[in-house]
């Protein structure tokens, strides 16, 4: 057993007992958690429970049972409707070039507002003994040039798995790029080992696309194992699922994008938690999710914002959603507000007379702020005048 695989079986936690001892009985309701206990189940990493400082913390409230999660209203199972999309066992093809391929059933910690809950941690929903089909609908469908790794987390796989399926979509040609989706560098950095390092190279282009809530999940040995990813070539982008009481805040989030960057990760989505039956209290309003997208746009580096959507339940795939910036768009002219809310103009492009004297295209267009131009032009009129008065 490799030193990940003993820290993961011997120090994680996973009963109410063990969670009782470790935080004490004093601050924990146990009477109140067990109806959680009995049905779900629960595993927290050493990292991550290095995470929690108190109960009831953003930390805790993403890895503990409650029985919120047996109040179902909106929520729905397979809320995206994956296994519609599913050709074949383990596979979801929805966009025309790219595919899900799930890989492993388990996670080292378990996630309440997980998406994929009605499947991960059981082993006979994520089976492991049927990948034929599943390579062979990589194989026929030539049209499909990113495949997506996933599960549960492909990371709790050993190397000598993950090697296997790496050579085996290596052995597909038009299969261009690889994506492994994993919480692993928050739950479990140690899995980041030298020997994955030097593994993964062999195959790439191999892409991350890892997983974080809150500023403080970015530890110091979580940082470590981004930084050994990085220079193993794996290019890091990372995934956040808009949480509310854990990460519903402009400044959460400035802060969060800003610790990612600083570790080579770039920022690719803000989810709208998904009507996910058993996580529904996790959602908040997407009201929230766009004042935390205009608090970053614009106030922040560009690198540093993340694309905000919703995955539409049904199975409609990830629509992006932007803070209200046009005001009114024709033919002439879009006015729009910039991030401070002052207006501006831009000139449409003048095609009819472009076409008609050939020229028009392709010159600079035209931004002029509303204020900001009219403040200008009185400017210059004023220092017209007095230029005038001097001569
Ligand atoms: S790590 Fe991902 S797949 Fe696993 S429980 Fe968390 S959200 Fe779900």
């Amino acid at each position: 057993m490799s030193e990940w695989q003993s820290i993961l079986k011997e120090k994680s936690i996973a009963s109410l007992e063990q969670l009782a001892e470790r935080f004490g009985r004093d601050v924990i309701d146990v009477e109140a958690l067990k109806p959680a206990f009995d049905n779900f189940q629960m595993r927290i990493t050493p990292a991550a429970l290095e995470q929690i400082k108190e109960v009831g913390d953003p930390f805790w409230q993403q890895y503990v049972p409650t029985v919120e999660e047996l109040d179902i209203r909106d929520g729905m199972i397979d809320s995206l409707e994956e296994d519609a999309d599913s050709p074949v066992p383990n596979i979801t093809h929805r966009y025309p070039d790219r595919a899900l391929f799930l890989v492993s059933p388990v996670c080292a910690s378990y996630c309440r507002f997980c998406t994929r809950r009605r499947k991960v941690g059981d082993p006979e929903k994520i089976p492991l003994n049927q990948f034929d089909s599943a390579f062979e609908y990589l194989r026929e469908h030539t049209e499909i040039r990113d495949v997506i790794m996933s599960g549960g987390d492909p990371m709790m796989l050993s190397d000598r798995r993950l090697e296997y399926f790496f050579q085996k979509l290596r052995e597909i040609p038009h299969i261009e790029i690889i994506r492994i989706g994993s919480r692993i560098t928050s739950h479990l950095p140690e899995r980041i080992t030298p020997e994955f390092c030097e593994m993964v190279q062999k195959y790439h282009p191999v892409f991350m696309n890892t997983h974080f809530n809150h500023p403080e999940e970015l530890t110091p040995p979580v940082v470590a194992a981004l930084d050994r990813l990085a220079k193993a070539g794996m290019p890091l982008g990372c995934q956040t699922v808009l949480l509310r009481g854990v990460n519903d805040d402009p400044r959460v989030m400035m802060e969060l994008m800003h610790r990612l960057l600083k570790a080579r990760v770039r920022p690719y989505y803000i989810y709208m938690a998904d009507q996910v039956a058993g996580g529904e209290h996790f959602r908040t309003t997407v009201q929230k999710g766009l004042e935390i997208v205009k608090a970053l746009r614009g106030w922040t580096s560009g690198l540093a914002v993340p694309h905000f959507v919703i995955d539409a339940p049904g199975g409609g795939g990830k629509v992006p959603l932007l803070p209200e910036y046009v005001e009114e768009i024709n033919d002439d002219e879009v006015i729009f507000r910039n991030y401070t809310g002052e207006r501006y103009v831009y000139k449409q492009p003048r095609v009819a007379a472009a076409a008609a004297c050939g020229s028009e295209i392709g010159t600079t267009p035209d931004i002029v702020p509303i204020e900001v131009g009219k403040k200008k032009t009185a400017q210059r009129r004023r220092r017209a005048a007095a230029t005038a008065r001097n001569r």
